[in-house]
């Protein structure tokens, strides 16, 4: 549970309230949000941000006390009440993250983290390497224009540029940070939420500090982890041995295409095809068909890498 539970964090730090309403969560979600919620990593917001109007269920209304009542302003219906008596929001903690992310990087105990952009973009404390330092930055919302302006100015005014690593819950694909130097990684992919810790990734941290020459070379946006696990519009999917050497074989320019008969060959697998290797499982399927596209003519290749 705890990788669904890294990724519902990530969504809702990637929403601009940073809320969530218990009521209105996926089934699917609920576990994931009762991780987060036992954590610590999220805390009860005073206000509910919106919610689909009880009456019309078709507009997004936000719930507002008034005179004691709880009510909302449909645009279709007009004032409507709202009677769910346990309609109660979580917003994230940026408390509960910066100091996980702390104690994950190993940082002293007594740096604090420091807010450079309000809401959206943090210094997370320095991590010293030898005689290097580091500056670990965490990021949100990079999509958003507002916020991006926000963040390339405190970049250039509050960063010293050459030692800055960049923790962003947007995926690269979608920051607008091709030509930013700086490492730049995903929440998801440098950190694992383990009994309510976060945990560093070794690997990506080490892959993090080498030289900008050698960490572009056969970088791939997506897939990490030698192909055993990829993030796709901020959420992580995880494969097993066998099917990260699928990705293998497809990996090159997105579109290039394979013979699915000779990958399944080639890996040594008795499975028809690549897609069969992955439908067992309803969420490696799902991570399978954002990253890969396939034609009646048994040719794959990947949307994305
Ligand atoms: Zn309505």
């Amino acid at each position: 549970m705890a990788p669904r539970a890294l990724s519902l964090l990530v969504s809702l730090l990637e929403t601009s309230s940073g809320r969530v309403v218990e009521d209105t969560l996926d089934t699917a979600d609920r576990d994931a949000f009762e991780v987060l919620r036992e954590t610590g990593a999220l805390v009860v917001a005073d206000d509910v941000p919106v919610i689909l109007c009880p009456a019309c269920g078709d507009q997004d209304v936000a719930p507002r006390r008034i005179a004691g009542v709880l009510q909302g302003l449909c645009p279709d219906c007009g004032y409507v009440p709202i009677t769910n008596a346990s309609l109660k929001a979580w917003a994230f903690d940026p408390s509960w993250l910066l100091g996980r992310l702390r104690m994950a990087f190993g940082i002293a105990a007594r740096q604090d983290s420091v807010e450079l952009v309000p809401g959206t973009l943090w210094k997370v404390g320095d991590h010293k390497t030898g005689k290097q330092a580091h500056r670990v930055l965490l990021a949100r919302r990079l999509s958003e224009h507002s916020v991006h302006k926000a963040f390339r100015e405190a970049l250039l005014d509050k960063v010293e540029r050459d030692n800055a690593v960049i923790i962003s819950t947007t995926p690269k694909s979608a920051a607008m940070v091709s030509d930013v130097s700086l490492p730049f990684v995903h929440l998801a992919e440098i950190v694992h939420l383990r009994s309510g810790k976060l945990e560093l990734d070794e690997e990506r941290w080490a892959w993090c500090l080498k030289p900008a020459h050698l960490r572009s070379h056969a970088d791939s946006s997506v897939f990490y982890d030698g192909y055993r696990a990829a993030i796709v519009g901020g959420e992580e999917y995880s494969f097993s041995v066998n099917q990260a050497l699928v990705f293998e074989a497809l990996d090159g320019e997105p579109g290039t295409k394979r013979l699915g008969s000779t990958i399944m060959a080639d890996i040594g697998s008795p499975q028809r095809n690549p897609r069969a290797l992955f439908r067992h499982n309803p969420r490696q399927i799902e991570g399978f068909d954002r990253l890969v596209a396939y034609d009646d003519y048994g040719f794959y290749w990947l949307k994305r890498r």
